[in-house]
């Protein structure tokens, strides 16, 4: 099959999906149409096979979450998703794995409501890189500056599963065919947060999403900010698979794992009753860990009150002790 044969047919779907898309694949460049009074929000991440996601991924789970981490950043900014485009990089042509692969991308795409209009298709090492492209009314984007001291800090869904998942897919650890069911969907299949991103442009001080882990990029929203943070552990939202490990898991994977795809955000206690109502009809629970702080830093608060101290990352923890 040549290059342009596996374009038409894997990636380049009859009906346009987007009115605002004037060329999509097939020229050498996209035309899209932005509206007047919106900015132009840009992203781009990459997979690579081994790396970012283990080679037991299933083809439909590595092009869901190639365009799925990629919508959590535009969630991230408060944007909706509009456009895409896609280089990929394979080995051979496999049909079964670029069949399944589309499948993946294509749902997340369509349920997201944003068109792929061009890419590139190369071989060489499985490689997935995703430019996603969204919009945001003007001065309305959401940014990792802008928290303040006092704030309350959110996040969405629940922590340290992907990290969890992870660990099961390496065979480091076992659990109940349930729970490890659940949590590697959580690894391959992140659900990016656009509508609550949305719902909280103009309501939210700052956001970042949660991928490298909930220390490591609420540091990144601090820094940004200047100020510190209080988090207190118990407050940390844990799946009932992630409970029913915390004996050999502990806090590690929930504060350090990486792979969620979760928002963290602040809010100012003036808006509290205005984000308990967007929690009321969001697809997923938002919970309060703690509150922002004048001392820089993240202080992390132990049960009995405290300081705490990560010990390792999650994976680490498992090696050493299971
Ligand atoms: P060019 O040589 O002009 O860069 P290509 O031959 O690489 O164009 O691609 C032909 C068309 O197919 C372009 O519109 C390009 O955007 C699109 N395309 C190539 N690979 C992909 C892909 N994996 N997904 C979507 N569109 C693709
Ligand atoms: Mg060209």
């Amino acid at each position: 099959m040549d290059e342009f044969t596996l374009i038409s047919r894997y990636f380049d779907r009859p009906d346009r999906q987007r009115g605002d898309v004037v060329t999509g694949i097939g020229d050498d460049a996209a035309l899209c149409q932005t509206p007047a009074g919106m900015s132009l929000v840009v992203t781009t991440d990459m997979l690579v096979e081994g790396v970012h996601f283990p080679v037991t991924t299933a083809a439909e789970a590595v092009g869901h979450k190639a365009l799925a981490v990629n919508l959590s950043d535009l969630a991230a900014m408060g944007a909706e998703a509009t456009w895409f485009t896609l280089a990929l990089a394979v080995p051979e042509v496999d049909e079964a794995w670029l069949e399944g692969f589309s499948r993946g991308l294509f749902a997340l795409a369509d349920r997201s409501g944003c068109e792929l209009v061009g890419g590139d298709t190369v071989r060489g090492p499985r490689t997935v890189a995703i430019q996603a492209m969204g919009l945001v009314p003007e001065g309305q984007g959401l940014r990792r500056a802008g928290a303040a001291v006092g704030d309350r800090i959110y996040v969405s869904g629940t922590l340290g599963d992907a990290a969890l998942g992870l660990s099961i897919a390496r065979g480091e650890i076992e659990v109940e065919a349930e729970d490890a069911q659940y949590l590697r969907g959580r690894l391959d299949r992140p659900q990016p947060r656009l509508e609550l991103g949305r719902a909280l442009r103009g309501l939210a001080s700052a956001a970042i999403d949660v991928s490298d882990g909930l220390v490591a990029d609420l540091g990144h929203l601090l820094n940004a900010s200047g100020v510190g943070a209080r988090v207190r552990l118990q407050q940390l939202p844990l799946s009932s698979a992630y409970r029913a490990l915390q004996g050999r898991a502990g806090w590690d994977a929930a504060l350090s794992g990486g792979d969620d795809y979760e928002l963290c955000f602040t809010v100012a206690e003036e808006r509290i009753a205005q984000l308990e109502s967007v929690a009321a009809t969001a697809a997923c629970e938002l919970h309060c860990i703690g509150d922002i702080v004048s001392e820089p830093g993240l202080h992390i608060e132990d049960v009995d009150g405290s300081e705490y101290r990560a010990a390792s990352s999650g994976h680490d923890h498992f090696r050493n002790h299971s």
